[in-house]
């Protein structure tokens, strides 16, 4: 194994603190950057004074000067809740972001791999979606500050790579889930399983028939890996997502039954633009990097229960004496 000098952007949120695991663990001297926006520095705390990794507080927008192999691009906002809370940040993030890191990678010759989104696919049309679907996204909606972010920083991977031969490859992460997700992150799977643990209502948004296919964070965390690692001429895009699509309420009801909690369900407006159906088609992954998940829903809910009842039980008020 070659030691490496990583970059992870991001490296305190819910995915990048998985990847700085695997990295360190893989033997790696990794460099988290994060403005801790979403992220936690609880998210990384086991890995300060672990040899080879340094944490950085820093904001993508601006240039960063270090020396590096490879620089995994994870740094946005990925919950509609916190990506619209300041949308002009956000698509500020995601395309100055990719400009600074391309720049970096161009400096160093190191890969860069960027973190995209099946956002880009927007409101489907095209069912399952596979990379060659250009989306069906409204560039006005209050969802457009990540999505066509996102979109603009898979443009400026490609045009880098094609003006400047840079080594980019860029994933479309489908919706992924797991430990480490923040109890406010906003996503639904984190929502569901802090309200039932808690026993509030479980806010199901529209009829919830609307569906979505959930990814265990190993999974995801190994997929960026192999992309990383796979040939120079692999660029991407490769789709990166658990193909097995379930509606938002079928989900609601196995959060509730695996918790054995009383909550109640109750529906709430749909979201504008909020997508009809969402599944990744991952036949490129499979064929280019022999990647698909293996860790099933029920697996996978069942450890980020365990997660969050840990950590609500740590945080709950202590009981009058
Ligand atoms: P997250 O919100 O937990 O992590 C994002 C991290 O980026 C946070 O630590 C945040 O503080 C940091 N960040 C935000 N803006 C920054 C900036 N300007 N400079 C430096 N750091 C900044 O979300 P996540 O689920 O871990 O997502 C990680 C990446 O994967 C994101 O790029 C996201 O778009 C992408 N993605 C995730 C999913 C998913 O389901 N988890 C799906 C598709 C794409
Ligand atoms: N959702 C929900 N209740 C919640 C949070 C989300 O019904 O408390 C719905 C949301 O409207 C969407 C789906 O669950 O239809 C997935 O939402 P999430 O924010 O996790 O990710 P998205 O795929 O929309 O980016």
């Amino acid at each position: 194994m070659v030691r490496k000098r990583i970059l992870v952007t991001g490296g305190a949120g819910f995915l990048g603190s998985h990847l700085c695991d695997r990295l360190i663990e893989d033997g790696h001297d990794v460099l988290a950057v994060d403005n801790y926006f979403t992220g936690r520095r609880d998210n990384i705390a086991h890995l300060i004074g672990e040899p080879g990794f340094e944490a950085l507080r820093h904001d993508v927008c601006f240039p960063l000067h270090v020396e590096v192999d490879e620089i995994y691009n994870l740094a946005c906002p990925a919950s509609p809740v916190h990506y619209q809370f300041d949308p002009v940040q956000t698509t500020k993030t995601s395309v100055m972001g990719a400009i600074n890191m391309l720049g970096l990678a161009r400096r160093t010759r190191a890969r860069v791999l960027q973190a995209s989104t099946s956002e880009v696919y927007g409101d489907p049309t095209s069912h399952p979606q596979a990379e060659d679907y250009h989306g069906n996204v409204n560039p006005i909606g209050p969802r457009a500050c990540y999505d066509e972010g996102k979109r603009c920083a898979e443009t400026l991977f490609f045009d880098y790579r094609r003006q400047h031969a840079l080594r980019v490859k860029v994933v479309r992460i489908f919706n992924t889930y797991g430990p480490r997700m923040h109890p406010d992150d906003g996503r639904v799977v984190s929502n569901f399983i802090v309200q039932a643990l808690q026993g509030r209502d479980i806010t199901i948004h529209g009829d919830g028939r609307q569906t979505r296919a959930f990814c265990y964070v190993d999974d995801l965390v190994d997929g960026l890996v192999r992309m990383m690692a796979s040939p120079e001429a692999v660029t991407g895009p490769i789709n990166l997502g658990n193909p097995v699509e379930i509606p938002v309420r079928d989900l609601a009801d196995h959060i509730v039954a695996m918790t054995g909690s009383r909550s109640r369900l109750v529906f709430r407006p749909l979201p504008v633009d909020d997508p009809v159906q969402r599944c990744p088609d991952i036949r490129r992954a499979r064929e280019t990097l022999g990647w698909e998940p293996r860790i099933v829903l029920a697996e996978g809910l069942a450890r980020t229960i365990t997660y969050f009842d840990r950590l609500l039980t740590a945080h709950a008020p202590a009981p009058r004496k």
